[in-house]
């Protein structure tokens, strides 16, 4: 097995370079298809052609960099559009990695490795866009029905996808024989147990609900406690009941979210007569998350019995968490071990990613980095760039292995 003639410095510099597309002090502003995004991607166009390798723009925006040669190829990258004032390194790390991973396998001649850049992972039009549309999941007519804050439509705005390159017909899926997403961790868990690497296993699921407690609006002088049927009340007690319901279900990464809380008539003379809070959990175990989801209704139900209130239980977002595949994460924790030994671990993901999508299509998996302090989606967020080094030798020396399988 030849080890990749990857350049981390090389790397570095490109990160470097990226970050001023669109910088705004140690942020950077380049939401889907704003002029400093198609800067970018046309640049990220330039560094493909120096590569060697074959640039492709599709409709949607996607940028991929295909190798010469026969038959399904590794491919490599993450998204270089960002939030609308986001760090220097979400999505941009996955991008960059690739292409150096994708540069060294041309100038080695093997193993064949392709580079993307997917379009508006981040969601301006509603999330995820490019990767949806590329593996199918989303059609195209779908994609272009979305529209951004300012009512702007996918289907105009992605009529810059041609002020990068002329645009063409995106390789499908099966060009590819596996997908590999480089990321940063955007949460703190490898940067406080001081670990370089994280191999993701999968990526969490979401289930949630609205719940909304009612009673009866009244005179908040002349209404004595006991008659009182006062939905906060409720809701407050609803809130450590939950906790408590949900303690033996759970485990050490599982999550929930009480983030929305609304009272009717919200008015400080009146007791409450209507209240409702979202519920969201995230979790990587599907039978766990549906255990989740259930008690947080079934909790809700005891708790307004006891209080005197009805309730009613609304779902809402669902996804299914998305496992990654198994012989992809073997080789990545056999190559997080051998260049970062003991100082990494398997672990899921909690935000969605574009692997999310194209692990419908192809064996997907994702590597981590860690972030300082767990910041993201920030312009704070920042990454040592001896991790964001050992994160392309663990992708480099898996890009090996996987070819020498
Ligand atoms: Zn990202």
């Amino acid at each position: 097995m030849t080890p990749l003639p990857i350049d981390p410095d090389r790397m570095l510099r490109d990160l470097d370079h990226l970050r001023g597309i669109g910088a705004q002090g140690t942020g950077v502003a380049r939401m889907a298809f704003s002029a400093a995004d198609i800067a970018a991607r046309r640049w990220l166009v330039q560094q493909i052609v120096a590569a060697g390798l074959q640039p492709v723009v599709d409709a949607c925006g996607n940028v991929f960099g295909v190798p010469p040669g026969d038959g399904p190829c590794l491919l490599v990258g993450s998204h270089s559009d960002t939030q609308p004032l986001g760090g220097w390194l979400d999505g941009a790390y996955g991008v960059i990695a690739g292409l150096e991973l994708a540069r060294a396998a041309r100038a080695s001649g093997a193993p064949r490795v392709a580079v993307v850049s997917f379009q508006d992972e981040e969601g301006r039009f509603g999330g995820v866009a490019g990767s949806a549309v590329w593996s199918g999941a989303m059609s195209m007519a779908d994609a272009d029905a979305q529209t951004d804050g300012d009512g702007v439509s996918f289907a105009q705005a992605r009529r810059a996808a041609a002020e990068i390159a002329p645009v063409s017909d995106a390789p499908p899926p099966d060009a590819f024989a596996a997908y590999i997403e480089p990321h940063i961790e955007q949460g703190p868990a490898l940067d406080t147990a001081g670990q370089a690497i994280g191999v993701v296993d999968a990526i969490v699921g979401v289930r949630s609900w609205t719940i909304t407690f009612t009673g009866q609006a009244n005179h908040a002088g002349t209404t004595p406690m006991p008659l009182r049927r006062d939905a906060v009340q409720g809701l407050g007690r609803y809130i450590p009941a939950l906790n408590a319901a949900l303690a033996p279900l759970v485990d050490a990464r599982s999550v929930w979210t009480l983030g929305r809380i609304t009272v009717t008539p919200n008015a400080p003379s009146v007791v409450p007569g209507q209240a409702s809070v979202s519920v969201q959990m995230r979790d990587s175990d599907p039978a766990r998350l549906d255990a989740m989801h259930a008690a947080a209704a079934d909790c809700a139900r005891a708790v307004a019995a006891d209080a005197g209130l009805t309730v009613e239980a609304t779902p809402g977002l669902s996804l299914d968490p998305t496992p990654m595949d198994a012989a992809l994460v073997a080789l990545l924790a056999r190559a997080a071990q051998a260049q970062a030994p003991d100082a990494w671990r398997q672990m899921p993901s909690g935000a969605l990613h574009d692997a999310c999508n194209v692990a419908a299509r192809l064996p997907a998996a994702m590597l981590f980095v860690p972030s300082i302090g767990g910041i993201s989606h920030n312009p704070d967020e920042d990454t040592r760039r001896a991790d964001l080094a050992t994160g392309l030798r663990v992708l480099a020396d898996a890009a090996a292995g996987w070819a020498a399988r």
